[in-house]
């Protein structure tokens, strides 16, 4: 097996370009950390609105790049910069499709309707421009819906070209809630053939499902955590995916993201107060007391304070805290801080907060990446209830913070948080296994109880958390073995077991 690989990364998001979600924060990292192995790994995105020729040092590379989407042709521009480790991404640049406001949707969370022809040029021409630039990659790696179609191409309608046929394909799945459905005569301008709009493939009922796709055709899939692969290989689970991703059997797996301990550790943190480590945590006490001072809150450093970071959409369960906030803040000594955008009921609900239990709950509406970091750094604990997690970062900085996560224990919170051990004082947070209300006000307390009435047990916890070890060098070290498999699955459907 070769060592040095030529990966080609093609993906809808990437930080510092363009994010909306998770994905962005992989496609800023991985990359950089398999370039370290030696492979020559390039990225593709769209050239979005955010895209900042000057800042980013972007530069025309190709004039044009035209690639047939059904009865027609488009045509594009591919620009070019670098990021660390000398990693190229190059950017495909067609004003109708990517110069919009939002990536995926409108201000007003419109789905714009011609994603299946944006996301299908811009996989189209990933292909086309590796063959204009003689790149053939071993492995292309596509991730969520997007560019899930990438894989049914290299099977069929390139399985016989020179550059390309022997590329073997890794799609990622993210979220796999997000699957890219849209009506059924959008599939034409994919240019494939009918017989795959059939139920094992494209088709979800009258719709075509690219994701679903993408899972047929890959050589090898993954998801992000293995605690949320095996959430979705159940029968019940939302996803409606189960009996497709478990007819890959072995070629469908969880490997966990990693983080950046450069942007997100309190010995590092530019946005915090006062820095602190493991050996020294004098300056975790300075935090705690300026966020309840930016919360307005009793500055008070004895008492137990819990942080909750996120988006307020179903799968994170913030409205089971909402059933119980009350009740816990009723019952127990004990503050509240919630940074939070999202459904309007739940904002409004948090917002009233601060008025019924003055000094005790803090709340801010909107995104603020600087409160983020100091909630992480000044809390005691962090509360993340949700439903499904397919990885999850919050609980992870937690542990690096000395912050111990209250985590419902479902996919990546499962695998991320060791439960406390009440005879040992061994564990790095409190998981809770019901979906409910009552589940998370117990938990909660039993938290709090450990904080007043175990203080040893606390300590060893938060040496413990602070001691984890996720970073991205663990997890691009795993993708490297999936590319092996990948390659070793496509050279198999090459020597006969076609689709
Ligand atoms: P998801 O990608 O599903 O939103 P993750 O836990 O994987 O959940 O990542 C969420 C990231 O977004 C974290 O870095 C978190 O701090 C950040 N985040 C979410 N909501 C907010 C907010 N309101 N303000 C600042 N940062 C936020």
């Amino acid at each position: 097996m070769k060592n040095r690989l030529r990966i080609l990364m093609v993906a809808s998001e990437m930080v510092p370009f363009a994010k909306a979600g998770g994905l962005a924060d992989v496609l800023g990292a991985l990359p950089i950390e398999l370039k370290k192995f030696g492979h020559d790994v390039r990225v593709i995105i769209p050239k979005y609105s955010s895209v900042n020729d000057r800042i980013h040092s972007v530069e025309l590379f190709k004039r044009f790049v035209g690639v047939p989407l059904g009865n027609e042709e488009e045509w594009c521009a591919i620009y070019r910069t670098h990021i660390r480790e000398d990693v190229p991404v190059y950017f495909v640049d067609h004003n109708w499709f990517y110069l919009r406001e939002g990536i995926y949707h409108d201000n007003y969370m419109n789905d714009y309707q011609d994603n299946p022809r944006r996301f299908g040029f811009l996989s189209k021409v990933a292909l086309q421009f590796c063959k204009e630039i003689s790149f053939k990659p071993d492995v292309i790696h596509v991730h969520d819906w997007p560019t899930a179609v990438i894989p049914a191409f290299l099977k069929t309608l390139l399985s016989d070209d020179p550059d390309l046929a022997g590329s073997a394909s890794l799609l990622t799945a993210h979220n796999l809630m997000h699957q890219g459905i849209y009506p059924r005569d959008n599939f034409p301008l994919l240019d494939l053939e009918w017989r795959y709009f059939h139920d094992d493939v494209f088709k979800s009922y009258d719709s075509i499902n690219l994701l679903k796709g993408g899972i047929y055709f890959a050589d090898l899939v993954n998801t992000v955590s293995p605690g949320y692969a095996k959430t979705v290989l159940d029968p019940v689970d939302s996803t409606g995916l189960a009996p497709y991703l478990a007819q890959k059997g072995y070629n469908f797996v969880g490997v966990l993201n990693g983080v950046d301990y450069d942007v997100w550790s309190p010995e590092k943190d530019t946005f915090i107060p006062a820095q602190y480590s493991m050996q020294d945590r004098r300056g975790k006490v300075i935090c705690k007391r300026d966020l309840q001072k930016t919360f307005l809150l009793d500055q008070d450093e004895q008492i137990a304070l819990i942080g909750v970071i996120g988006r307020f959409v179903p799968q994170k369960g913030f409205h089971l805290l909402a059933q119980v906030i009350q009740k816990i803040v009723t019952d127990m000594h004990i503050q509240f801080v919630i940074l939070g955008t999202g459904d309007n009921d739940l904002e409004n609900y948090f917002m009233s907060l601060p008025a019924t239990f003055p000094a005790r709950v803090g709340y801010h509406l909107g995104f603020n990446d600087e409160l983020a970091h100091l909630i992480e750094a000044g809390s005691d604990f962090f509360l993340m209830p949700s439903l499904f997690e397919p990885c999850g970062l919050n609980q992870i900085y937690s542990l690096r913070y000395g912050t111990l996560p209250i985590v419902r224990a479902t996919g990546g919170l499962d695998d991320t948080i060791i439960n406390y051990d009440e005879l040992t004082g061994e564990g790095t947070g409190f998981k809770f296994f019901d979906a409910s209300a009552q589940a998370l006000y117990y938990t909660v307390g039993w938290a709090i109880s450990t904080y007043y009435d175990r203080p040893a047990h606390l300590e060893q916890m938060i040496q413990q958390a602070m001691a984890q070890d996720f970073s991205w060098q663990k997890s691009a070290q795993d993708y490297n073995r999936l590319y092996q498999v990948a390659i070793l699955n496509h050279r198999n459907w090459m020597l006969g077991n076609r689709i």
